[in-house]
């Protein structure tokens, strides 16, 4: 029986449709050479170019069909030119991540073999940051105090999201152990030695980390943190922290894996899941199709792990790898990557050089036919 899958595709702004047209044909391509799965794609508008057009950044149209769709794929989002009244960036995807409970922000930092990296490295490195995506320090985003002679924001920690959030790292832990891409470990990264907010954070942490006696569980400070992802980013597998220690540190990743263009992250709720590039919608290099797609491809990449994984659909996983894979090779390779990477690419010649490296794969799967 083939389960189908309704993909909501948010297209963005700036190079954000570049990007997307063909990390979907990508997805297409490999969905068809299955038998248990298929993907339909709904595209939806947002973003700041749709905003400028009609006035609305997120339609409820457009949200109402995120909600209905099993996965939610959106493209880089915002323009510095367009900006509501107040003068704030429009970013609908922080009204997903609020709108949906998003709690998990899932930033793999993963430098593989022959990616540029600023670090001297003999190792590959392959963690994953856990950031808290709906409260923390942004609990009061739009909302804080501001006088003349002083200015407060309000940090806000719950038992409740605390409790789902490591719950989703400890289970991240034991599925990347369990494909033998981490040993196991989850380390949560705070500031409890001065504020009683991150005392309590450790403490629903610790909680969790009773329940998973196979797993390995561990305290880091986050300017440590910041210290120990330069000096030994390998010693890492998942870390798991508050909202604004996440935002900071999954740039600090995005830097030692050569830049944005090759960071994908995942927003991922109960019921919800947002997969998405780190980077912004570069307005300096859109329209003329040289922009990096893998951040993109690399989150769809992610999107077909998580669905195969919340469906039991191994083929979907299986895909979700390969995709990864396929893209690693292409960087090692690196004679067809775009011109950030060194290479003299465009958006869809890279992608080309992904769907080759995946149909070579393909075919050395194949089982000889017996004579
Ligand atoms: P935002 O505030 O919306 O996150 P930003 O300030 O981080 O955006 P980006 O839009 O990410 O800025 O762009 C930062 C720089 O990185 C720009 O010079 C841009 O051209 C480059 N850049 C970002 N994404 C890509 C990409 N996919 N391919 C090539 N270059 C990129």
């Amino acid at each position: 029986m083939t389960q189908n899958f309704e993909i909501a595709v948010f297209d963005g702004d700036g190079i954000g449709p570049e990007i997307m047209g063909p990390t979907v044909d990508l997805l297409r391509a490999l969905a068809e050479r299955r038998s248990d799965y298929s993907l339909s794609f709904i595209n939806v508008p947002a973003g700041a170019s749709h905003y400028a057009q009609t006035g609305e950044s997120l339609p409820e149209a457009s949200l109402d069909v995120a909600r209905k769709s099993d996965a939610i794929l959106l493209s880089a989002m915002g323009l510095p030119s367009v900006r509501y009244e107040d003068g704030t960036e429009i970013s609908p995807q922080i009204e997903l991540r609020k709108k949906l409970q998003l709690y998990a922000g899932v930033r793999p930092v993963r430098i593989a073999k022959g990616q540029r990296t600023p670090l001297k490295l003999q190792d590959e490195v392959d963690f994953v940051l856990v950031r808290e995506s709906t409260e923390g320090l942004f609990y009061s985003q739009g909302a804080g105090e501001v006088t003349h002679t002083e200015a407060r924001e309000t940090l806000r920690i719950t038992r409740d999201t605390s409790e789902k959030l490591f719950k989703f790292s400890f289970e991240l832990a034991k599925q990347r152990k369990a494909s033998g891409r981490g040993p196991g470990r989850v380390t949560c990264v705070d500031k409890a030695n001065v504020f009683r907010a991150f005392a309590f954070f450790r403490s629903i942490f610790d909680e969790e980390a009773a329940k998973h006696p196979e797993l390995t569980a561990d305290h880091a400070y986050v300017d440590a943190t910041a210290l120990w992802m330069v000096e030994k980013p390998q010693t890492f597998d998942v870390m798991v922290t508050e909202n604004m220690f996440g935002d900071i540190l999954s740039d600090l990743g995005a830097g030692l894996m050569g830049g944005l263009g090759l960071a994908p992250s995942a927003d991922i709720g109960d019921d919800h899941a947002v997969f998405q590039p780190c980077h912004g919608s570069a307005p300096d290099i859109a329209g003329q199709g040289i922009a990096n797609p893998f951040a993109m491809v690399l989150s769809a990449a992610m999107m077909l792990e998580w669905l195969g994984i919340n469906h039991n659909i191994q083929s979907m996983i299986d895909d979700g790898n390969a995709l990864r894979l396929a893209v690693e090779a292409v960087i090692e390779d690196g004679s067809k990557t775009t011109r950030d990477l060194g290479g003299k690419s465009d958006t869809r010649g890279a992608c080309a050089a992904v769907l080759e490296q995946l149909s070579c794969a393909s075919l050395s799967e194949q089982k000889p036919v017996p004579a």
